[in-house]
C-alpha cells in the first residue's frame, strides 16, 4: 500500500479530471486514484478545483505597501507616481522595505501565489533596494520563488550611474535584465539603451524583461526594436516585453507587420490591466483609451500572454490585493475575453503560462514536479475566475503553508436554505 506525506482527495483538476495526489517530501509522488493509501495529513478535496499556484510575472516589491509614504499620489499619473517613488527610495531603510516585502509575500502565500517576478529599482547609488529584494529573496526561499529584475527606473542612459548601477545589481546576485527604453531621452537613445541591455543579458546568459512603451504614444514603437536585438543576439524565447501599451493606440497596418515580428523573435507580453486601464488614457477626453496591449491578437499570432499584476498599494496603485484572480478577472473584462474557452485561459495565463515566462523548473500538476499547489473554493477554473473564492489549501514544495476552513454565508430567510456558497453549474 502507497504511503504519502500529505494526500490531497478527490480534487477537480484546471483540466477538468477528477484525481487524487500524494506527495512525498518535496515533490509530487503520485496523481491518479490513490484509494487506499496512506498519508500523515489527507485533505479532502472532492468538489474543489485544485491547481498549480498562481504566478506573477510582473511586480515592484521594493514598493509594495508603501501607499501614502510621503503622500498619496494626488493626479493619480504613472509620472506622479514616478517622482513620489523617487522620494520614497531615499528615505526608506533596508529593514522598512524588507519589512513591507515580507508581509506582501504572506499575503500572496494565503492567495495561493508562489512565484513572484520583481522588478528592482536600480537608480539610486546605494542600491538598497537591491540590498532588500536579496535579503527578501532569501527569507522566502523555502516556500516562495522571487525571481529579481534589475530595474533602471530613471533610465540606463539618463541616468548619470543607470548602466553602472544596473551592472553592480547584476554582480550582486539579480538575475534578469530589465529596462525602460521609452523613459530614455530620444528615440534613439531608447533604441540604443535595448541593444546595451540585450547584448549584457546575451554575455551573462540572462532572461530580459523590459518595461517596453508604457505610454499612449502610438509611435512609441520600441517592441521593434527589442524584437529586432533578441533575434539578433539568439535570445528567442528568452526576453518579455511589460505593458506594450502603445499598441493599443497603434495604426493597424503597423500592427500587421508588427505583431509577426514579436512571434519569430518569441517574445512573451505581459500586460498588467488593473495597472494598464487605471494610468493610460490620463491624457485622453472621450473617446478615453485603456491602453491595454492587443491580447487576444498576439495569442491568435501564437505569441505567449501572461497577466501581471505590477502593483499593489504603492505610489502608482492604491489598491490591490495580491490575488491574481483579480488581475485575470480584470483582463479578462477589458480583453473581452468572454468566450468559455478565452476565460479557462485567462486562468491558465495566471498560472502556467506565467510559469513558462518565468522559465520555472518542475511547475505544474504532474508526477516528479515540486509539490506545490492550492486548493480553491470553486467547481473549475471559470468559477474561480467568477468568484475569486477562498484558498482553502496552499502547499508549497510539499509544505503545507495556508490553510482556510470554507466560509459559507449563513441565511435567515423562510422557506430558503440555511447557507449559500454562490457556486453555480451550467445545465449539461
Ligand atoms: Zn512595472
Amino acid at each position: 500500500m502507497a504511503s504519502f506525506d500529505i494526500l490531497v482527495t478527490g480534487g477537480t483538476l484546471p483540466d477538468g479530471t477528477i484525481a487524487d495526489i500524494g506527495i512525498t517530501g518535496t515533490h509530487i509522488a503520485a496523481i491518479g486514484d490513490l484509494t487506499g493509501s496512506e498519508a500523515g495529513e489527507t485533505i479532502d478535496a472532492a468538489g474543489d478545483l485544485v491547481s498549480p499556484p498562481f504566478v506573477d510575472p510582473h511586480f515592484h516589491m521594493d514598493a509594495t505597501l508603501s501607499y501614502g509614504t510621503p503622500r498619496i499620489n494626488a493626479s493619480g499619473t504613472l509620472l506622479e507616481g514616478i517622482d513620489l517613488w523617487g522620494e520614497l527610495r531615499e528615505q526608506a531603510t533596508v529593514d522598512e522595505m524588507v519589512a513591507r516585502a515580507l508581509d506582501y509575500c504572506d499575503w500572496a502565500v494565503s492567495l495561493g501565489l508562489l512565484a513572484i517576478r520583481s522588478h528592482v529599482d536600480t537608480t539610486p547609488d546605494h542600491l538598497n533596494t537591491v540590498t532588500a529584494m536579496l535579503e527578501v529573496q532569501e527569507k522566502v526561499k523555502p516556500y516562495l520563488d522571487l525571481q529579481l529584475v534589475a530595474f533602471p527606473q530613471d533610465g540606463f542612459l539618463r541616468s548619470p550611474t543607470g548602466r553602472e548601477n544596473l551592472i553592480r545589481a547584476l554582480d550582486m546576485g539579480v538575475e534578469v535584465v530589465g529596462g525602460i527604453p521609452h523613459f530614455e531621452r530620444t528615440m534613439g537613445d531608447g533604441a540604443a539603451s535595448l541593444k546595451e541591455l540585450c547584448e549584457i543579458a546575451a554575455d551573462r546568459g540572462l532572461l530580459v524583461d523590459i518595461h517596453c512603451d508604457e505610454t499612449d504614444d502610438p509611435l512609441s514603437r520600441h517592441i521593434e526594436a527589442l524584437a529586432y536585438e533578441t533575434q539578433r543576439l539568439g535570445l528567442q524565447g528568452r526576453v518579455a516585453g511589460s505593458h506594450l501599451t502603445s499598441m493599443h493606440s497603434m495604426d493597424n497596418y503597423y500592427v500587421s507587420k508588427l505583431l509577426p515580428l514579436i512571434a519569430e523573435a518569441e517574445i512573451s507580453a505581459i500586460p498588467n490591466p488593473l495597472i494598464n486601464i487605471t494610468l493610460q488614457g490620463r491624457h485622453d477626453s472621450y473617446p478615453k483609451r485603456r491602453g491595454l496591449t492587443r491580447v487576444k491578437e498576439m495569442q491568435a499570432m501564437g505569441i505567449r500572454v501572461g497577466w501581471g499584476q505590477d502593483c499593489v498599494r504603492d505610489p502608482w496603485y492604491s489598491l490591490g490585493t495580491g490575488d491574481m484572480l483579480d488581475v485575470a478577472f480584470m483582463g479578462l473584462h477589458v480583453a473581452q475575453m468572454t468566450s468559455p474557452q478565452e476565460m479557462a485561459r485567462c486562468f491558465t495565463m495566471v498560472t502556467e503560462e506565467n510559469a513558462r515566462i518565468l522559465h520555472l523548473d518542475g511547475y505544474g500538476l504532474s508526477v516528479g514536479n515540486m509539490a506545490s499547489l492550492v486548493v480553491l473554493d470553486a467547481g473549475d477554473p471559470i468559477e474561480a475566475l467568477r468568484l475569486r473564492p477562498d484558498r482553502l489549501c496552499v502547499i508549497s514544495k510539499g509544505k503545507m503553508v495556508s490553510k482556510q476552513a470554507r466560509n459559507d454565508a449563513r441565511l435567515a430567510l423562510p422557506g430558503r436554505p440555511g447557507s449559500v456558497r454562490r457556486r453555480h453549474k451550467v445545465p449539461s
